[in-house]
């Protein structure tokens, strides 16, 4: 069995840095046509370009996907060039650390808005396209942070996510019988310059010591999944979340597992 998502048109947002970037470097080696999406248009086009220039086929569009006219705007953009959008992969998000009696409301809504409402405002563009195609994958970027554990000073940040975990559930309900599927990728640490900033290389390594597999995941473990997902060979998983996780949440403690070190 070949798992492929060979000649797919791919929307990836988040794909300036970090997994997004992963995500459409494995989507364009597997053969897909990648749109990557973000804010900073440099950092876009940098990636962008060093996939077209390892034989990849990638273009970046620039959108905020807090705002609902840019969602649209960007589904439309894509139909009118290619004809088609087969996998709407949206792994954009932020996730600020404060705790909560010194988190401001427009933070907490930041959040929300960035990780959460936006998957609403995505989605819904895609409905008509992909039901006329009768076929879809709309996939998202979750976190084991919020649907799986917990972490003070992310409250925000975990509500939006364990919101994604829900509202994958009933979108894939509303749309399995036009044979679009809705599921998720929920991650587990994953080395990118943000999370590297938010612990600082000390954290990173202790952290990576409650991690089963004894390491912090690559980027490119989260687009290995979401090839899986977006394959047409997922048909008939919808409504899910794929844990990638280096086996982090499974532990009852931290004793329970035989590190390699
Ligand atoms: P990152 O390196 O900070 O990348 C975030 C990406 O999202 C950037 O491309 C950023 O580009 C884009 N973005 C942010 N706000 C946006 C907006 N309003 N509109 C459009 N694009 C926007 O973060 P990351 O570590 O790769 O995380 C990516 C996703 O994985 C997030 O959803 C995060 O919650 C999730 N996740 C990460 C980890 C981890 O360990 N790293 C673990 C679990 C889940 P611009 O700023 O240029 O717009």
């Amino acid at each position: 069995m070949t798992i492929t998502i060979k000649n797919k048109v791919a929307i990836v947002t988040g794909a300036s840095r970090g997994i997004g970037e992963g995500i459409a470097r494995v989507f364009a080696n597997e053969g897909a046509s990648v749109i990557c999406v973000a804010r900073s248009k440099d950092d876009g086009i940098k990636v962008v370009n060093s996939i077209n220039n390892s034989g990849g086929k990638a273009e970046f569009i620039k959108a905020d996907i807090r705002e609902e006219n840019e969602c649209s705007e960007l589904v439309n953009r894509v139909i009118k060039k290619y004809g088609r959008l087969d996998i709407m992969c949206h792994n954009a998000g932020i996730y600020p650390d404060e705790l909560m009696e010194e988190m401001s409301v427009e933070i907490w809504d930041d959040t929300i808005n960035t990780n959460l409402r936006s998957c609403f405002l995505l989605t819904k563009p895609c409905i008509s396209v992909m039901r006329a195609q009768k076929s879809g994958r709309i996939l998202f970027t979750s976190s084991i942070t919020g649907p799986n554990v917990a972490q003070a000073r992310l409250a925000a940040y975990s509500a939006s996510k364990g919101g994604i975990n829900a509202f994958i559930k009933a979108a894939s309900l509303e749309l399995a019988k036009d044979g679009i599927t809705v599921n998720a990728v929920s991650p587990g640490n994953i080395v990118t310059d943000s999370l590297m900033s938010l612990y600082g290389e000390d954290g990173a390594k202790e952290i990576a010591k409650v991690v089963p597999t004894g390491n912090l995941g690559d980027t490119e473990d989260i687009g290995y999944a979401m090839v899986f997902l977006g394959s047409d060979q997922a048909k008939f998983i919808t409504g899910q979340s794929i844990v990638v996780d280096g086996g982090q949440i499974l532990p009852e403690d931290p004793d329970s597992f035989l590190r390699n070190e």
